[in-house]
């Protein structure tokens, strides 16, 4: 019988989101800060030892895995680590967040290896705003990432946008129109106060973005589409792709949250907002075996917060960056 994790507050959780590095190749506005010390190599999990804990997560019941970073096509191996991890029994689904950058030349080696969708980030489509945002001149290479990803036949292509005033609040209507003649699913996030970056004058809510979009078309719930997490899901009528609105500030979704992530360094954290981390590197390499990760991953569950205290915006929460973390 399949084995079901539930945390201290009766939520099932069966959704590990990795970061298999916490290097960046884009310095994006909101993100990455002048200050950072990235992780030593030697610190960073290996990838047999990513695939260890996986191994383990699964088998007490994860079922959804989500490869991030820091950026998680700049790390070397990376289609010969999904390939080990993709066809495990018990995992029902597997996706990555990618910036895009190296798209174009690794969508193929991830489809081959057992990847079936994806997630890429992008705030913009215009060009000399892509670079204002990110610190890089490479929109056309992320574009070309996106239709290849298309090509070789992931799906669906999620788009992950982050609102905000003064960068890209005028391009909601230019991002909802790409839905209308290709299937991407264009998913605006509102932007979340993580670290020191953080300026409340940027946030743009989903219900101002909502109504931006409201003015030109109608948007129809979907109910029931696999794999949205904590997205409201909407279509224009006749697009064929999907509009979703996450929204972890005005209308947090703690209830349902079925989260952990792991970051590059080997931390378990049973919430993205709270700095509370169990160390699985430290026993991981001083010999502990499978039952010391039950051990830790149960210890972790028992420490998931009820819920986050983000809605007062005024101070940013994390101790550690989005790209630490894994966003
Ligand atoms: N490098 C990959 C990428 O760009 O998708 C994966 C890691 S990145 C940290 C994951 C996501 O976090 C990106 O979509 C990024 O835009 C988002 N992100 C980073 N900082 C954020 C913030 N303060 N608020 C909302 N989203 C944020």
């Amino acid at each position: 019988m399949k084995k079901v994790l539930t945390d201290s507050h009766h939520r099932t959780i069966d959704y590990l989101r990795i970061s298999i590095t916490d290097h960046c190749n884009l310095r994006c506005v909101y993100c990455v800060t002048d200050t950072v010390k990235w992780v030593p190599h030697e610190e960073i999990l290996r990838f047999e030892e990513i695939a260890r804990i996986v191994r383990v997560f699964v088998d007490e019941g994860i079922r959804k895995i989500r490869i991030t970073g820091g950026e998680p096509l700049m790390r070397h191996g990376l289609p010969e680590f999904i390939a080990q991890i993709s066809h495990l029994d018990g995992l029902e689904d597997l996706s990555l967040t990618t910036n895009g950058v190296f798209l174009q030349q690794m969508a193929g080696k991830l489809r081959q290896a057992g990847l079936t969708r994806i997630n890429v980030s992008l705030d913009t489509l215009h060009p000399e705003r892509y670079a204002r945002i990110t610190g890089w001149d490479l929109f056309h290479q992320v574009w070309a990432g996106i239709q290849e990803a298309r090509r070789v036949g992931l799906s669906p292509v999620k788009i992950n946008v982050v609102a905000m005033m003064g960068y890209n609040e005028d391009e909601i209507l230019d991002f909802a129109r790409l839905t209308l003649e290709e299937p991407y699913v264009v998913r605006f996030i509102e932007y979340m106060p993580v670290n020191e970056k953080w300026n409340d004058d940027n946030f743009l809510s989903v219900d101002r973005i909502r109504e931006k979009i409201a003015v030109t078309y109608s948007l129809v719930p979907i109910n029931g589409t696999r794999n949205n997490g904590p997205a409201r899901v909407f279509q224009i009528p006749g697009a064929k792709g999907e509009i979703g609105l996450i929204s972890p500030l005005s209308n947090h979704f703690c209830g349902t949250c079925n989260r952990l992530r792991l970051t590059a360094d080997g931390h378990l954290r049973p919430c993205l907002f709270s700095d509370t981390e169990i160390d699985l590197k430290t026993p991981l390499r001083n010999g502990g075996g499978e039952a010391a990760l039950r051990d830790l991953l149960r210890e972790t569950l028992r420490l998931k917060p009820e819920r986050h205290h983000l809605q007062n915006i005024s101070a940013p929460k994390c101790h550690r960056g989005m790209w630490s973390i894994g966003g």
